[in-house]
């Protein structure tokens, strides 16, 4: 059976890595979004174990000295994993599973899973960039400050990445990564194969 696809979506602070990992799975079928383990508090809107699954930071600490992670990251003063666990369960199932993560777990997940693709997502401009974090509103100066700060030096990391999409607009990142899964999944190198010859593509 072909091995499952672990796919990084990750990218600057503020460049929409949300909003467009939520548009793909809208157009796209047969995608898995990975649901993280956080300290920080849940939104109105959020569900336990649906967006995340929220934690106390002992807890959470208790996961990183268990190893139970796959990369972990301080994001905004919360902390932030991906559990090996929900990994593990994807991809041995040949699923295709994407991990919405800030620049410091895709460094991790590109050390210890090298099979993974990954995907810089990309801002137009850097005024751009800017004007979302500023937009984000209820922040104090010093806050949007520091993460412009941290925004223009993940900018950097794009170079450590297998492609860059920008996102212009929500639906044309999303359609352009669309193409990027198909694209890996027919990758002779990833396990494709032609019919009869034992592979199977989904
Ligand atoms: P939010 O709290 O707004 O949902 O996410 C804040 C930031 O944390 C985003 O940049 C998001 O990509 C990142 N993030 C979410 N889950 C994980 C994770 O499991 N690991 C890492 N390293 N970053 C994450």
């Amino acid at each position: 059976m072909q091995e499952g696809l672990l796919l990084i979506i990750s990218g600057p602070s503020g460049v929409g890595k949300g909003t467009v990992c939520r548009h793909l799975m809208t157009i796209k079928e047969g995608l898995n979004l990975s649901v993280s383990t956080t300290t920080r508090l849940p939104r109105p809107e959020e569900v336990d174990g649906k967006e995340y699954f929220f934690t106390e930071p002992v807890h959470f600490k208790a996961m990183v000295d268990a190893g139970a992670f796959l990369e972990w990251a301080v994001v905004h003063g919360h902390y932030y994993g991906t559990s090996l666990d929900v990994v593990d369960e994807a991809i041995s199932k040949g699923k295709t599973l994407i991990l919405e993560i800030d620049v410091q777990g895709a460094a991790q997940v590109r050390q210890k899973a090298p099979e993974s693709v990954s995907i810089f997502l990309a801002p137009p401009s850097m005024e751009t960039l800017e004007d979302r974090i500023r937009g984000r509103g209820t922040e104090t100066n010093e806050k949007i400050e520091r993460r412009l700060m941290t925004a223009r030096q993940e900018m950097n990391s794009y170079i450590l990445y297998d492609y860059v999409v920008v996102n212009d607009k929500v639906e044309k990142a999303a359609t352009k990564i669309g193409a990027i899964i198909d694209a890996e999944k027919c990758k002779v190198s990833r396990g494709a194969q032609p019919p009869g010859m034992g592979g199977e593509d989904g």
